[in-house]
């Protein structure tokens, strides 16, 4: 008996489960494969005000403290579980592949532990554990199924992640990924592209790729220009509107990649690399075996062959050793680098990273006036950046969240081609469009971290309905009767309207 059919067999009514997802994108990527494969398994997603039956927790080991908080969680869950007999909880992801068997000392009370590498077998041991009432513990060091196969939950109907690899065959000292995830695994372009059209077919207008380090991709079947070939692949797939991918590795970059960029009309202007630090001396240290001029050669590169594009970044602030110079030299990379934006941390001690063992570590209040230097200088190029922007027009996929001050002002929210994100509003009279359609719109206001699109006239709005606006109406209308389309301040009845053009 398959590990599905197994689980199936043995749910007769539909237990509810929420899922709480920690880390990076990757995890939330899994949390969507958790979501398809319960609910694949007769589980159904808990409603906001009822005690779900299984609680899965899908962690992160690179965060600081991950291990206290998620300690923390699953103590103040032992309570509601005492109080709900047959409810369980489950714990996944990298923190749960790292501490293994420790999670159930610590927390006996806790149902299964899965590994990354067997989100598959989750149904089964939640099972096993109810039948058998013992926890189950599975881990496994390598991959069984790659875990694109797995159905998958989408949270959103016009956008899409997908993986093409996972694992890192690097060695970066600060960073426990390669032994969490284990070595680079490909996925065979036909699968991807398969998975890709099938996001298509099923509204999505939008794709991610999604790997630890994008650029290295086709190391296993020995094909170095593997990832440019199939950046190019998803402009043939008719109705993929926006192809974005993340997060490539400096190292690795080569022309050809910032070719197909160019040249693919569907990969957008938008570029994530992640810097690190701009020292030469403290990269070494890092073990990235590139150098700062080599990222700005890069980036100059790319600005040539695609002058609107949006570069964002990660940086590491306080690594063990790093000096006043060696910081000095990073805010000079920072501000010849020109990022719309870039994710700061502050260096902190990982344990089971070569780092971590490192002397030198340095003092915690240094490392705080280090970060607010580099935010600061960031937050000024931000704005300087955005400010580019008013007076352009921008066409905008329009996302189903209004930001959290969208109820106020009225206005929606959307994505602009790199990515910024663009608060706009529609004109009296002029339609709204739905999640997953498009607006193009003037931009009329900058902030550093997000535009505002104000059109004064329903001429300068336009609405370009999309497949992903209808798949939207179509989810509307299977959850709550009928999709949803008003005139701006108008009051929407739920009757459908008739769309042109
Ligand atoms: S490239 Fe470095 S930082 Fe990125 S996942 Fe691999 S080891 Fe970690």
């Amino acid at each position: 008996m398959n590990i599905v059919t197994e689980a199936v067999a043995d749910i007769a009514t539909p237990r509810s489960y929420e899922i709480r997802t920690f880390g990076c994108q990757m995890n939330v990527h899994d949390s969507e494969r958790i979501s398809g494969l319960l609910e694949t398994n007769g589980y159904v997603p808990a409603g906001d005000e009822s005690t779900p039956d299984l609680v899965v927790f899908n962690t992160c080991a690179v965060r600081e403290n991950a291990a206290n908080r998620l300690y923390g969680h699953l103590g103040n869950l032992k309570v509601t579980k005492d109080e709900h007999p047959g409810m369980q909880i489950a714990v996944g992801g990298c923190l749960a592949q790292k501490d293994q068997d420790t999670i159930v000392k610590r927390a006996p009370w806790v149902d299964v532990v899965f590994g990354t590498h067997n989100i598959g077998s989750l149904p089964v041991l939640l099972n096993r554990s109810r039948h058998n009432d013992e926890a189950q513990v599975e881990l496994l060091e390598a991959l069984e199924t790659f875990p694109s196969t797995l159905p998958t939950k989408r949270e959103s109907s016009y956008s899409g992640w997908v993986s093409i690899s996972v694992g890192c065959n690097n060695t970066c000292t600060f960073c426990i990924v390669p032994s969490l995830r284990g070595k680079e695994k490909d996925r065979r372009p036909g699968d991807i592209l398969a998975e890709v059209q099938a996001l298509v077919d099923d509204g999505a207008v939008e794709v991610t790729l999604l790997g630890q380090n994008v650029n290295t991709y086709g190391v296993e079947f020995r094909d170095r220009q593997a990832f440019s070939k199939l950046l190019r692949a998803t402009g043939e797939i008719d109705g993929l509107e926006r192809v974005r991918f993340t997060s490539p590795h400096p190292a690795s970059f080569t022309d050809d990649v910032i070719d197909a960029m160019a040249e693919t009309p569907n990969v957008m202007p938008q570029l994530h690399m992640p810097l690190q630090s701009g020292s030469d001396s403290i990269l070494k240290a890092m073990r990235r075996s590139y150098r700062s001029k080599r990222f700005l050669g890069i980036l100059d590169k790319v600005r040539e062959r695609i002058p609107h594009a949006a570069v964002t970044t990660d940086i590491i602030v306080g690594f063990p050793g790093e000096t006043e110079a060696d910081f000095q030299q990073t805010l000079e990379v920072v501000e010849a680098s020109r990022f719309s934006m870039a994710y700061t941390f502050q260096y902190s001690p990982r344990a089971g990273t070569p780092a971590a063992d490192m002397e030198d570590q340095i003092p915690k209040d240094v490392v705080q006036e280090r970060f607010e230097r580099l935010v600061a200088l960031q937050d000024r190029i931000a704005a300087e950046e955005s400010a580019k922007l008013v007076g352009t027009s921008q066409e905008l996929l329009v996302t189903n969240d209004a930001g959290s001050r969208g109820g106020q002002t009225g206005r929606l929210t959307g994505r602009a081609p790199d990515n910024r994100l663009v608060h706009f509003s529609i004109p009296e009279g002029a339609q709204a469009p739905r999640p997953g359609d498009f607006v193009t719109v003037p931009i009329t206001e900058s902030h550093p971290y997000h535009l505002i699109a104000d059109p004064t006239a329903a001429t300068q709005y336009h609405l370009r309905p999309s497949r992903a606006g209808d798949a939207w109406d179509r989810a509307q209308a299977d959850s709550c009767g009928t999709g949803t389309v008003a005139p701006a301040g108008g009051v929407n009845l739920g009757l459908p309207s008739l769309r042109i053009g």
